[in-house]
């Protein structure tokens, strides 16, 4: 994995704990994969070359009523799937092979403020407050699940981790420290005339 994915994301937070955490404990489900919270319409980059396996609904409303209407695209990265879920819009299609930091589609906003209420579940009622969008992002090291008795919209409803299903963080975290401006030719462009000027203007 080389792109981090996100579209001019300066903080790239990983979350390690709490909430958006992988496998953080919902109380009655666990947290599959790393939110990374991000405004609405943010550019989801290819973490790296693949091919599109699956293109699909993550959210909607006629499953939960808080829920919007998201999309998730299940890239195959060498041995590694990986889904990008709740997505608003893709811009990508199932058997398409994808280039490494190709857009795959935009960050959508899952929760319906409107519709959040006491019978929702409690993480939902936190998060309701800030209604935050974000990318979700599950590491599966075989078949991604998509389909489950146990599984609901990027959750788990067992203690057990479900087979095969990777934690995201160290890759995320590794990729995170990783620059990603875009190559330039040697001796021109805008890098080395800032180096130049840092250099010259130095204590
Ligand atoms: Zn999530």
């Amino acid at each position: 994995m080389k792109i981090w994915p996100l579209k001019d994301d300066r903080k790239r937070a990983v979350p390690r704990s709490g909430p958006g955490s992988f496998w953080e404990d919902r109380v009655d489900r666990r947290h599959c994969g790393v939110d990374l919270y991000a405004p609405c319409g943010t550019v989801v980059l290819a973490l790296e070359k693949g091919v599109v396996t699956r293109v699909g609904i993550a959210t909607s409303p006629r499953k939960n009523r808080y829920w919007n209407t998201t999309r998730y695209v299940v890239v195959r990265h060498g041995t590694v799937f990986v889904k990008y879920a709740e997505l608003g819009r893709v811009d990508v299609r199932k058997g398409e092979n994808v280039a490494p930091g190709r857009e795959i589609g935009e960050v959508g906003l899952v929760l319906n403020k409107n519709k959040i209420d006491s019978h929702s579940p409690l993480y939902i009622r936190k998060l309701g407050g800030r209604n935050p969008s974000m990318l979700h992002l599950e590491f599966f090291r075989e078949k991604p699940i998509t389909r489950h008795r146990l599984y609901l919209g990027g959750n788990w409803f067992g203690a057990k981790k479900p087979e095969g299903l990777l934690d995201p963080t160290p890759i995320l975290s590794k990729l995170k420290r990783k620059k990603s401006a875009p190559r330039r030719k040697r001796g021109k462009g805008p890098v080395s005339g800032d180096l130049r000027m840092r250099a010259s203007g130095g204590r």
